[in-house]
C-alpha cells in the first residue's frame, strides 16, 4: 500500500518542532519502524511528518549523579551495546537486545517505543521494573512522568497534545543487584507474547527489593506489585510468581488465550526471578 499524500518536515532544532505540532495535523517520525507501517496501511494519515533525525542531543546516553539518561533518539541497537547501560543499567540494555531482529533494532528508537505503547513492546516491562521516567518536552516547557503512570492503555499515554519524549531517566540499578529480562517472542513479529523484567536485592538472608514488570499480558505494562510484596515479606519464588497478573486484564488472540498469557508470565516471572537472584551478590 502507498500512505496518503503527507508533508515531510526535518527541523534542525528542538525549538522548531514544538510549532508544526500545535494544529495537530503533525506526527513525529524518529525510526519508523511503526509509523511507516501504518501509513503505508492508512491505518495513520497524517498531514505532516516532523523526522526529529536532525535535531541535536536527542541520541546521546549519559550518566550523572547516578542517574542514566537515554536520548529519545537512541536506537535499540545503540542501548543494546553502550558502555554506560552494560555498567549501570544492564537490565535496559538485556530488555533492548531482545527487540525484533537487527534491522529493527538499527533504526528503531527508545523514545519512538514508549510513545507508540505497543501492549506487547519489551521496553515497557523494563521501564516500570526499573522505576524509570520518562521526560516529555513541549513548547511549555518539561516534565517527567513515571513509567508505571505513562502507559496508560493500548497504544494510549500519559502524553499530552504537542509533548514529544525527549529521553528516559533511569537510577543508575546497583551492582549488587540481579536482574533479568526474557520473553516468549511471537514466531512471526518477535513482539513478546509475554516479557517479565526482574530486579532483585538480597539482604538479611531473603530479598530486600523485588521489581517485577510485565509486557504482553494486558492492554499495558505493569509492574506486579503483589508479587514483589511477598518477596520482599519473604515469601519464595513460586508463592510470589503464582500471584503475577491476578487482577490485570489479560489480551486474548488467534495465538495467545487469556489463560495462556496469564500462565506464560508466571511461569517466565518465577524463571526470571530465579535467574536474577543468581546474578545478585
Ligand atoms: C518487524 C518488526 C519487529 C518488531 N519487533 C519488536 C519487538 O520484538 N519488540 C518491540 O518492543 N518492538 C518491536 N518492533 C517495534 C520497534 O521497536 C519500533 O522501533 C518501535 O515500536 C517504534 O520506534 P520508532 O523509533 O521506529 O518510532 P516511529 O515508528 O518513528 O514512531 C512510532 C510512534 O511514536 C511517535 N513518536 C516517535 N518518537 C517520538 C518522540 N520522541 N516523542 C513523541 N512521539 C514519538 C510517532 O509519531 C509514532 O506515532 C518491531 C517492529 C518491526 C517493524
Amino acid at each position: 500500500m502507498i500512505a496518503n499524500p503527507f508533508a515531510y518536515h526535518a527541523p534542525a532544532t528542538l525549538e522548531e518542532v514544538f510549532p508544526m505540532l500545535e494544529d495537530g495535523s503533525g506526527k513525529i517520525l524518529a525510526g519508523g519502524m511503526s509509523l511507516i507501517p501504518l501509513m503505508k496501511l492508512r491505518l495513520a494519515s497524517p498531514e505532516n511528518v516532523i523526522d526529529l533525525r536532525r535535531v541535536p542531543g536527542l541520541k546521546e546516553i549519559t550518566e550523572s549523579g547516578g542517574v542514566v539518561r537515554v536520548g529519545a533518539m537512541a536506537t535499540h541497537h545503540e542501548i543494546e551495546i553502550s558502555a554506560v547501560i552494560r555498567g549501570r543499567c544492564p537490565l535496559l540494555g538485556e530488555a533492548a537486545s531482545h527487540i525484533g531482529d537487527a534491522q529493527v533494532r538499527n533504526v528503531g528508537t527508545i523514545g519512538g517505543s514508549v510513545a507508540h505503547a505497543d501492549p506487547s513492546a519489551d521496553y515497557p516491562a523494563a521501564l516500570v521494573a526499573l522505576e524509570a521516567r520518562i521526560r516529555l518536552r513541549s513548547a511549555q516547557g518539561e516534565r517527567a512522568v513515571e513509567a508505571s503512570e505513562f502507559f496508560l492503555d493500548a497504544f494510549t499515554t500519559a502524553m499530552e497534545p504537542g509533548e514529544i519524549v525527549v529521553a528516559v531517566e533511569i537510577a543508575a540499578e546497583e551492582p549488587s543487584e540481579g536482574y533479568k529480562y526474557q520473553k516468549v517472542a511471537h514466531p512471526a513479529s518477535g513482539f513478546p507474547v509475554v516479557g517479565v523484567a526482574v530486579r532483585v536485592k538480597r539482604g538479611g538472608g531473603g530479598i530486600v527489593l523485588a521489581r517485577i514488570g510485565v509486557t504482553g499480558l494486558g492492554p499495558h505494562a505493569f509492574r506486579a506489585r503483589n508479587a514483589e510484596a511477598l518477596l520482599e515479606g519473604g515469601a519464595d519464588i513460586a508463592a510470589a510468581a503464582a500471584v503475577v497478573g491476578e487482577g490485570e486484564d489479560a489480551n486474548s488472540d488467534l495465538y495467545a488465550s487469556a489463560e495462556y498469557r496469564r500462565h506464560l508470565a508466571q511461569v517466565h516471572a518465577a524463571r526470571a526471578l530465579a535467574a536474577a537472584l543468581t546474578r545478585a551478590s
